[in-house]
Order: structure tokens, then sequence, then C-alpha cells
């Protein structure tokens, strides 16, 4: 419980109505995606870099934990605040700073919707190609936090290829700025790539400048079917080899296929997995690749299902974001991981997903960005299964480690990861990690019990 003195400060940092401990609000904010539970002391609402470092200077001196949160979207626990303390919201820093359109930067607060980001940025003919599937809800900061990727990456690369500076309050309280409006820089350590993807462990974002590119006039969308799973290496090395890159290259197994083909705009032919390609860019330059594509698709072994250009594209591009509600027909629990694998062993991981599927005697389905070698491994369960699930999670994180790859290509470490840490990294390279986090937050109450597993 914190005390009233501690709260009296606080409110003066803040005011009186951005701050609270009641129950409701405790609870509001006591999770994320993962459905993870742990109870805050209060919750607080700053609305300034300043009053942030003011804030983290207090919970030094008291040693209080405080976990930044966006729009707790995140899928390994990351804004859960298991060690009590404040929640600090960033709802608050939710402008769009400004829009630069000769350097086609943005400076955008960390609150700001990513959506939202990407329609202003829009309207000035500017393209935000991040595009995590959670998009209409979750935040900048948030993004930046956990390096967030989607199925454009293929094309445009993920968060960090976007960040060119950050303005950071450090545990400590200090205020710094990182990057420069230029493309190039290296001067000294670059900090803002450390600052990427550091889950809201090493300092809070209140400023972030971001690098855009020209809007793409259309886009094509192509539906696939894969007769044979053996065929997806000969599909992808082909697809990856296109001179003008898709912009996206999805995978649907066969299990999630089963759980959305009521709702799909085509009847299913009898195949083994579905593919779902993009192309973006010029209305010219999309004319041309969509027809080069198709050509390319005659010489291989798959089943053109279906393809579109403009507004019909969205429409079967939905297919894949049935995937996420329709899968809990098969069970009302779900252990959910983002593993890679480099992408010539993809079949290799899809098939040892489907012996983990046998072997536990559970729906355990995958689909995702293959065009990155990165599978969403869904474990689907009820609630007399948990042990069954943990074995086949270990299992599934095993797989992908043995296959030379790693445990999460965006979701992050956060909590739900934490204790697979030492599976993929070796002992020196975690020491230097924990060290990291010790210089900048030397009495760990940024976000503590995060990404290491803490010795009691
Ligand atoms: C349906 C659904 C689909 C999803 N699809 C994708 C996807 O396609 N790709 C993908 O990458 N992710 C996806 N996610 C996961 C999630 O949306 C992303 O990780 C997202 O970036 C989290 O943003 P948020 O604002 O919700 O952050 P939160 O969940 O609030 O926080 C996430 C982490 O960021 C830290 N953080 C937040 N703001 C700041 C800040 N200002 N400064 C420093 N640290 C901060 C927090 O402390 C926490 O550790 C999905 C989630 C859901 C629920």
């Amino acid at each position: 419980m914190l005390s009233q003195k501690l709260i009296r400060q606080l409110q003066k940092i803040v005011g009186k109505p951005f701050i609270s401990t009641k129950p409701e609000d405790l609870f509001v904010y006591s999770y994320d995606a993962t459905q993870i539970r742990c109870l805050p002391e209060a919750v607080i609402f700053p609305e300034t870099a300043f009053q942030i470092s003011q804030i983290l200077k207090i919970c030094n001196l008291y040693h209080l934990p405080l976990v930044v949160r966006g729009a707790g979207s995140g899928m390994s626990g990351g804004a859960i605040p298991i060690k009590g303390g404040l929640v600090l919201v960033m709802s608050r820093f939710n402008r769009i700073l400004e829009i630069d359109k000769e350097n086609m930067t943005v400076w955008v607060e960390p609150g700001v919707v990513t959506a939202e980001l990407q329609r202003k940025v829009a309207e000035k003919g500017l393209f935000y190609p991040p595009d995590p599937a959670s998009l209409k809800f979750s935040t900048i900061g948030g993004n930046v936090a956990e390096c967030a990727g989607g199925p454009r990456a293929v094309k445009y690369g993920v968060t960090k290829d976007y960040v060119l500076g950050l303005e950071v309050v450090l545990p400590t309280g200090e205020i710094i700025h990182t990057g420069k409006k230029t493309i190039k820089r290296v001067t000294g350590y670059d900090l803002t790539s450390l600052f990427i993807g550091s889950e809201g462990t090493l300092g809070i974002f209140t400023k972030i400048l971001l690098r855009l590119l020209p809007l793409p006039e259309t886009k094509a969308t192509c539906v696939l079917g894969l007769s044979e799973l053996k065929a997806l290496p000969t599909v992808l090395n082909s697809l990856l080899r296109l001179q003008e890159p898709l912009t996206a290259i999805e995978f649907i197994d066969d299990l999630c296929l089963s759980c959305i083909a009521p709702k799909l705009p085509f009847k299913l032919p009898r195949v083994e997995g579905l593919l779902i390609l993009q192309i973006d860019g010029s209305i010219e330059g999309v004319a041309v690749a969509h027809t080069k594509l198709l050509q390319l698709l005659k010489g291989l072994p798959v089943v053109v299902i279906s393809t579109a250009l403009k507004e019909e594209a969205d429409r079967l591009w939905e297919i894949r974001r049935a995937i996420s509600p329709a899968v809990f027909q098969l069970g009302s629990k779900k252990s959910s991981h983002d593993i890679v694998v480099p992408r010539a062993r993809l079949l290799e991981m899809v098939l040892k997903i489907k012996e983990i599927r046998r072997e536990f005697d559970l729906p355990v389905l995958c689909f995702g960005h293959i065009g990155d070698g990165n599978l969403h491994v869904n474990i689907m369960y009820n609630d007399n299964q948990e042990e069954r699930a943990q074995m086949a999670t270990e299992a599934v994180i095993k797989a992908a480690l043995s296959l030379e790859g790693t445990i999460s290509g965006e979701h992050g470490i956060g909590l739900t990861k934490a204790r697979f840490m030492p599976w993929e990294i070796e002992p020196a390279a975690l020491k230097a990690m924990q060290n990291l986090k010790r210089v900048f937050d030397p009495n760990n109450i940024l976000n503590p019990g995060k990404i290491f597993v803490e010795s009691k």
C-alpha cells in the first residue's frame, strides 16, 4: 500500500485527477492481452516528460516499481505490474507533433494509436509501413518498445527500420535525446537501437521521430492453395526471388483453415495450407508485378484460388484477420508463440508443429509471416489441460531453437518467455544484458521482473 504522503507527492506532480487508487482503475490496468493479472498500487496519467522524470525520481527514492503502459495489447505480459507499484499510462501523450513533408519524417508522442498515425500521414501522401495486426488499438510507444512487425515486413521491415530518434526519460529521471532527422548518423553508440525492443525496461519514450515513405498508390492480393505442404520451400524460394519484392507472404495451416473455412469468400479446394500474397506500389508497377506473379505461379505446385486488385484485395486480407478469434472454437485458452526460423527451415518447423500436435493430443496450429520465417504458433487447450499445454509450449520452443531459430520475432520476452531466455542466450551474453539493465536502472524500479528471471 502506498502511503498517503507518497500519494500526495505524486498528486503534486500530475494533479489530483491524474492519479487513482480506486479498485476499478487498479483492475483495468492489471492485465494485458496475455490475461495474466496483477494489481498495481496506483495508476498515474502524466502529461509531460518532466512529470515522468519527477515521478521516476520519487520511485528511486522509495524503491517503488513502475510499469509503463501503452494500450495493453502486449502478448508477453510487458505491461503487467507483477511487482505492484505504479502503472504509468501514456494515454495523454496522444499528439502528432510535426509531419515534415520535405524530410519525410514525423515527430509523434508515444500514446498515439498506430492506425491513427498512418491515417494522418497518409493524408499528406506519406506512409508509415509497420502494420501489426493490433494497429487499430496498439500505440506507437508500445510498438517501439516491442519492435512490432506485421505482414508488410517482407518488403518494408519492422518498427526498428523507421525509428530515427527518441526522447527518453531514463529510470533515474534524466531526460535524454537520441538520433536526429538525418538518415545517417554514427556519432557515438546507437542508443536509439538499444531502446527499440527494450520492453519498457530501460527508459520511457516521450517523443518518437519516425521515417516515412511515399504512400503506395494501390495494391493487389493473391490467395494460393498448397496441395502438398512439401511444396512450401520451392514456392517460397521462388516468391522471394521475384525482382519486385512482394509486400507480404502469409501462411495459414490446415487446422486454422478448418476454423475459418465457413467464413471464406471462396470455396476451399483440398489443400494442406494457404498462402496470401500482397503487392503494393504505383498503379503501373502493381499491374506489371501482378502479371509477372501470375506467370510465375503457373510453373509452381500451387492452386491460384483468388486474386484481386484494390479494395477487393482488402476483402481477401480479412481471411488472415479472421484467424485469431476463430481458433477459440478449438479450446477456451491459448498459449501463443511467435517463433522465427531461417526461411529455408520453415517446412521442418511446420512439420514439427504437426508432430507436437499429435504427441500432446492438443490443437497446435500455426499461421503467420512466413516471408520472414515468423510463425505464430497457438496451442489451444481447456482448463484441465494446463500441464499438457506447458509441455507442448516447451516442445515448440525447443523445436524452433533446434532449427537455428529464435523464441520471439515480434511479441517480446516480457513475463511469459523470460524462463526460456537462457535456452537461447548464452550465459555471458545474458550477463551483459543484465549488466546493461543495471547501468540504466541501478535500483531496478522500471518494469522489474521482465525479460530476465530474477533470482529470489
Ligand atoms: C489481436 C492482437 C494482434 C497482435 N498482432 C501483432 C502483430 O501483428 N505484430 C506485433 O508485433 N505485435 C502484435 N500484437 C502484440 C502487441 O499489439 C504489440 O506488442 C504492440 O506493440 C503493443 O503495443 P501497446 O501500446 O499495446 O503496448 P503495451 O502492451 O501497453 O506495452 C508493451 C510493452 O511496451 C512498453 N511500453 C509501452 N509504452 C512505452 C513507452 N512510451 N516507453 C517505453 N516503453 C513502453 C510496456 O512497458 C510494455 O513492456 C498483437 C496483439 C493483439 C492483442
